[in-house]
């Protein structure tokens, strides 16, 4: 294991969060503390002049612009790991969650490198003083378990959760020139952002573990926006990942940590290379609140439950009854999004909603209160519904190949709602909300029986076959055979953790299953049957508010059945791009957002 240096650093980074506590309103002092406090530290850094850049919009927490501009490589990089440690102290107080997703890979004649077997955890990250996380999901169905005894133990540990999490930063405590070479390749943009490129080894005797790739810089602050590479020399018996890890400009002055590809393999003649596997990691949830330990519980805002038909008269008992699943569909939708599982309401429920709606005018469904939708943010490909809400994973988002497929899901829930199998109206009880965010998992389900998930089945058919999807359910039908025909390596993308699964645990398609029988015949060799999408291709989340939004990509022609990827992890390549500068658009940018919360 990786051992945290903390004595050497742990001074400065307390000078550096007691100043940012102070100098929140006089950022231009604390910027030249921290300048001065990061330059003391390695002797080659030339002391940063804390002169402050007049020209430059001075945005306050913004911390790097009061130092003037670089005019040599080597200044650029002194900035980029002043930049790196404020980033670093600026997350210190942020517990964000982390998301990895892993298929183990085997070769396919036909289709190329394949998923084999898949492996996903989901827990929250503290990023105060060494980086440590906790497992939403409980310890016996947890990835370690399972694995230990699966795999060979030479790659025990590198398949650790936490080994996912390391390339958030390229060293959590010594990124300065007394342990690193930086070399200057070239610029180059990514997305709309000029960055300046280097090359980043470890110097002789740096220790095990070191940083050992290139790095990307933007040239107006000199944040790290991109790292790619792995760590080196790495212990006997262990190996790093290569990884590939991208940050955002969310908030201010920062690019936060986002995602993370991992891939490792070799399919070429003659490789000796035994371990197969591409990861997606994704972190969000940095604006949430910091909980988490049993004792601290999260407080419910009583006032979100509110009456909104005031009236003279009397509940009678069965709008006493309704009021009561609404008051359990708002506690859990709100306590979903506390601990974020849940996006806030947004664009992307919007089209989901229209979908409903579609179905609900031409069934002449007449309900007593509106469906509303909301996006699940976790990858694993699940549904439910709790009240007239109805959630949608954003993994299952993501692979649904057309609107006709996402009615197809939508259908099955709303079928629920009509036929009324509510669940959930325990919650309407408050107690049953206090708990910790890592403990939703167990605090919650919403898992029907046998015969409310075949009852739910059919009135989907019925629902489907009256609405505008009627004669557009050949690519539903496909994707529900290529889940089918996947599922068998497909197990942790497919296991429910709130809802239910589109399979039993026999990895038996059974949602729908009807569906399948029925349309064209699933064949990977027609380039224009697209039966399902790879992963990651729809939602594009922002990792401070955990807004969910659709991506623009323009479609890209398939020259071969390897480009189909259906549920398959594909490398991250998002479009880099500055925050828009108007800070009053509801987006994370006002300055209470980037100020440490204690
Ligand atoms: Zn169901």
């Amino acid at each position: 294991m990786r051992t945290w240096k903390w004595i050497l650093t742990a001074f400065l980074l307390i000078t550096l969060s007691a100043m940012a506590q102070q100098g929140a309103d006089q950022s231009s002092t604390s910027n030249a503390v921290q300048a001065n406090a990061a330059g003391s530290q390695t002797a080659t850094t030339p002391a940063a002049t804390a002169q402050p850049a007049a020209s430059q919009a001075a945005n306050p927490t913004a911390a790097s612009t009061a130092t003037a501009a670089p005019t040599t490589m080597d200044q650029v990089v002194d900035r980029s790991i002043v930049r790196e440690h404020a980033l670093m102290d600026m997350l210190k107080t942020r517990t964000p969650l982390v998301e990895t997703y892993l298929q183990n890979l085997k070769s396919d004649q036909k289709l190329g490198p394949v998923p084999s077997e898949d492996h996903y955890f989901l827990g929250r990250l503290d990023l105060g003083e060494a980086v440590d996380r906790r497992d939403y999901l409980s310890k016996d169905e947890s990835f370690e378990k399972n694995l230990l005894g699966g795999v060979s133990k030479m790659f025990k540990f590198e398949y650790k959760p936490m080994g996912f999490s390391w390339m958030i930063f390229a060293d959590r405590e010594d990124f300065d020139r007394g342990h690193y070479s930086f070399k200057y390749v070239r610029r180059e943009f990514l997305g709309d952002v000029r960055c300046l490129v280097f090359d980043v080894t470890p110097k002789k005797d740096a220790g095990k573990g070191r940083f050992l790739g290139r790095i990307w810089v933007e040239d107006q602050d000199y944040s790290i926006v991109r790292l790619n590479g792995t760590y080196a020399p790495r212990p006997k018996n262990a190996m790093y990942f290569h990884m590939d890890s991208w940050r955002l400009n969310l908030i201010p002055g920062y690019w936060v940590p986002a995602y993370i590809y991992s891939e490792e393999g070799d399919f070429s003649y003659g490789a000796k290379d035994k371990m197969a596997f591409k990861a997606q990691s994704r972190i969000w949830g940095y604006d949430l609140k910091k909980g988490g330990k049993e004792d601290e519980l999260t407080s419910l805002r009583v006032d979100s439950v509110k009456d909104e038909t005031p009236s003279t008269t009397d509940a009678s008992p069965l709008e006493a009854q309704r009021q009561w699943q609404q008051q359990a569909e708002d506690n859990v939708v709100e306590r979903l999004q506390e601990s974020g599982l849940v996006a806030p309401d947004g664009e992307v429920d919007k089209v989901l909603q229209t979908v409903v709606n579609n179905l609900i005018v031409t069934n002449n469904i007449d309900l007593p209160r509106p469906v509303r939708t909301r996006v699940m943010i976790t990858s694993p490909l699940e549904t439910f519904s709790v009240g007239n809400t109805i959630v949608v994973s954003r993994g299952l988002i993501d692979v649904l190949p057309d609107e006709a497929s996402l009615a197809m899901v939508l259908s099955h829930e709303l079928a629920h709602i009509v036929l009324g199998h509510n669940l959930g109206s325990k919650f309407a009880f408050n107690d049953r909300m206090l708990f910790s965010d890592e403990s939703t998992y167990n605090n919650f389900g919403f898992r029907h029986n046998p015969d409310e998930e075949t009852a739910a089945d059919a009135k989907a058919m019925e629902l489907l076959k009256n609405s505008p999807y009627a004669q557009k359910l050949d690519v539903p039908s496909l994707f529900l055979k290529e889940l089918s025909e996947r599922a068998p390596s497909l197990n942790a993308l497919l296991t429910a953790h709130l809802g239910n699964s589109f399979t039993n645990d026999k990895g038996q398609l059974v949602r729908l299953s009807a569906l399948a029988t029925t349309g064209p015949a699933l064949d990977a060799n027609k380039l224009d049957q697209i039966a399902a999408l790879p992963m990651g291709g729809r939602v594009k989340l922002n990792a401070w508010t955990d807004r969910v939004e659709l991506t623009k990509s323009a479609p890209v022609a398939i020259t071969s059945a390897r480009d189909k990827m259906p549920f398959e992890v594909t490398p991250f390549f998002p479009r880099l791009s500055r925050l828009a500068s108007d800070a009053n658009t509801g987006n994370p940018t006002s300055a209470s957002n980037t100020a440490p919360s204690n």
